[in-house]
């Protein structure tokens, strides 16, 4: 593979009004001529009918001579420019319109039509293939749906695919959730990798297959995968343009093509803020926007080829036109993925347009991108990766492109947790809201959030910074809260009631638990509005009770109960284990003190298992600590005992109390109540 920046404008569309422009402008800041190979003869406008019989042509013709032609752009997919020349993908139904304008043109070597072997591998030799570190081939098209599904059978509990619609063809469009809980939908951060939405851009197809496997094979062995997947719900959709790259035949990847069937560039194809696409929405783009409108994502990435570089919003406009909001977070996150590709690659990767990194636009404007779509209509920060120079990669290449680039996919994923989050809900009712989470004097073109049920959870990266935040919903009145600050590779929770007696003052909440259960909310840090009514929920693990809840420094002893926040609060839930007695030989053997029934009654009583003879105290104690009642001292014999306790309940007044069993080197504690005779 050759690592010499080559300038390829793959990801941008050549929107015919935009040529006058590139014409002038990109000629200008692209001095360095790009070498391109496989020129063929050029062919005249009369034996263009001859190779309209072709799929789809790759051309070039000068770019001097689209000055003015404001209607190209209906016509051609434009690639890349370079020095005087354009280079465009054009599809049969196109042909005649483009050979009206005369413009002399060459056909070029179509970058699908390759001249190497693509390692095509059936199912058959991929089932037993064992994949670590061995992805240096395509699958067939069946294959690839085989190993997709593989995935979800192999690994039930993390991985569930999902068909999400069907190609102009009718090949499928699959999309793999990696979840703690797939086919579920958790309260964490929804990210989206997709690639291959130009058919003959095949490294980044590979790439997501083996991110899958990468993730799904370490969970539960590496810290770090492990944690990203609990922290987040991953969907990846290794192709979204199977049409494109099956294009010749579902054996092989050899004639891909950049568009689908009809001869539609995908990536042209997305509504647009500025131009709406030429063509009418494709079946591909359909299913994508109609799925992607119910998940919410907050954070994706659409991969190419065709250069080696990172592009981040907008690519409707240059950057001194409009920018995203989250500008300066952008290229904070890009350099961190740059940086770590340079690290980790050999000199000259990843180098194109702007050092490997750039706005869209100031690269070159582009009309109907699938990254405009998601930052500007979806809330979703949304970047264009282009993986390699080459658009339809060698197969044995495949993974360095892997290694130079897996840390960077990982941590880009992990960027989805660090920021703004929290939950937004109606005071009254506890429910979830649908709310727009917006920073007022900041937000602008889409870069608002909103909350989403069931939930009521957001999900915001943010630069380190200090925001003043508006929280809108219908129905309720704007809540304005100040001065949040937002630290980098860090997450804050800011939990918001609306409703009447809210107010936007903040108090920090910190839960924490002694002992082994869970707590809702779980575990942490995290700041509620002034007046917001706290439900508090405590389950004890298998063989754990609930204890009491400390609140600073109160006790409660319900395990569910309701907080009304006027205050910073360090709330701790405290868990008993009912019985361990303790052989202090060689054994150690478990065993439940239990109390039923419990709230006592006149014929309740108190049982445990001993595995050892000794001296053993069975005692209930108040809160305080002081001994209300002896209900059994002295030697025991192993085995189960069960004693009554209505001596006590007929002399001890209504409240909370404590039964301890002690001895042998242990002791064993459950709480009691005693709701009064
Ligand atoms: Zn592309």
């Amino acid at each position: 593979m050759s690592y010499i920046p080559e300038r390829h404008l793959c990801s941008q569309p050549g929107r015919g009004r935009l040529l006058l422009k590139l014409s002038m402008v990109l000629v200008l800041i692209m001095p360095t001529a790009v070498k391109v190979t496989g020129l063929c003869n050029g062919l005249t406008a009369g034996s263009f009918e001859k190779a309209s019989e072709q799929k789809e042509l790759y051309i070039s013709f000068p770019v001097a001579d689209a000055q003015g032609i404001t209607d190209l752009g209906r016509l051609v997919s434009l690639d890349m420019i370079s020095g005087d020349s354009a280079y465009a993908y054009i599809s049969p139904h196109a042909f005649a319109g483009f050979a009206s304008y005369g413009i002399p043109f060459s056909v070029l070597r179509h970058p699908g039509d390759i001249d190497f072997d693509p390692a095509m591998r059936s199912w058959d030799d991929i089932r037993n293939k064992d994949l670590t570190g061995n992805w240096d081939f395509y699958p067939e098209y069946e294959a690839y749906v085989e190993l997709m599904y593989s995935f979800q059978e192999e690994f039930p509990e993390l991985v569930k695919i999902y068909n999400i619609g069907q190609t102009v063809y009718g090949r499928d469009i699959l999309f793999a959730q990696i979840s703690e809980s797939p086919g579920e939908r958790r309260d964490v951060p929804k990210f989206m990798y997709t690639a291959t939405i130009h058919g003959d851009e095949t490294a980044g197809f590979i790439l997501s297959l083996r991110l899958i496997h990468h993730i799904i094979s370490n969970y539960g062995k590496d810290e770090g995968i492990t944690e990203l997947v609990r922290n987040t719900d991953i969907w990846i959709c290794p192709n979204e343009n199977p049409d494109g790259t099956y294009r010749n035949d579902n054996s092989t990847v050899a004639g891909a093509t950049r568009s689908n069937l009809n001869g539609v560039d995908l990536n042209r194809n997305y509504p647009n803020p500025v131009n709406d696409p030429w063509d009418e929405l494709q079946p591909e783009t359909e299913v994508m926007i109609s799925f992607t409108d119910t998940m919410n994502f907050i954070m994706s990435a659409n991969m190419h080829g065709g250069t080696e570089l990172v592009n981040f919003p907008f690519d409707s406009w240059r950057s001194d036109q409009k920018r995203h909001a989250d500008h300066k977070w952008w290229e904070f996150v890009m350099r961190e993925y740059v940086d770590t590709v340079h690290k980790y690659s050999p000199s000259g990767y990843m180098t194109g347009q702007g050092g490997g990194l750039t706005h869209g636009g100031d690269w070159y404007v582009v009309y109907g991108s699938r990254q405009d779509y998601f930052n500007y209509y979806r809330s979703c920060r949304e970047f264009t990766l282009e993986l390699s120079n080459q658009k339809l990669i060698a197969s044995e290449l495949l993974p360095d492109i892997w290694e130079y680039n897996y840390r960077s996919l990982i941590n880009y994923i992990r960027q989805s947790g660090y920021g703004l989050h929290g939950k937004v809900y109606d005071n009254a009712s506890g429910d979830p809201i649908e709310a727009v989470i917006s920073i007022p004097g900041h937000d602008e073109l889409g870069s608002e959030i909103v909350s989403s049920v069931p939930f009521g959870n957001y999900n915001r990266p943010l630069l380190a910074g200090d925001y003043n935040i508006v929280y809108s919903a219908e129905g309720y009145e704007d809540l304005f809260v100040e001065g949040v600050r937002i630290e980098d590779y860090q997450r804050l929770d800011v939990v918001i009631a609306l409703g009447p007696q809210v107010s936007g003052e903040l108090h920090s909440i910190v839960m924490d638990v002694e002992g082994e259960g869970y707590v809702d909310p779980f575990q942490g840090q995290r700041l509620y509005n002034s007046g917001a009514n706290l439900s508090l929920e405590a389950v004890a693990e298998e063989n754990w009770e609930f204890d009491r809840w400390v609140i600073n420094g109160d006790e409660f002893f319900e395990p569910d109960m309701e907080v009304s926040v006027d205050a910073d609060l360090e709330i701790l839930a405290i868990f008993s284990e009912p019985l361990s007695v303790y052989d202090p030989g060689t054994t150690v053997t478990k065993s439940q003190l239990r109390v039923y029934p419990n709230p006592l009654e006149q014929n309740s009583v108190v049982s445990f298992e001993i595995s050892e003879p000794g001296v053993f105290h069975v005692a209930i104690y108040d809160v305080w600590g002081k001994e209300a009642a002896t209900i059994h001292k002295g030697f025991l014999q192993a085995g189960v005992h069960t004693m009554g306790l209505w001596g006590f309940y007929n002399h001890i007044g209504p409240g909370v109390y404590v039964v301890r069993l002690s001895g042998a080197g242990r002791e064993s504690v459950q709480r009691i109540f005693h709701p009064g005779r």
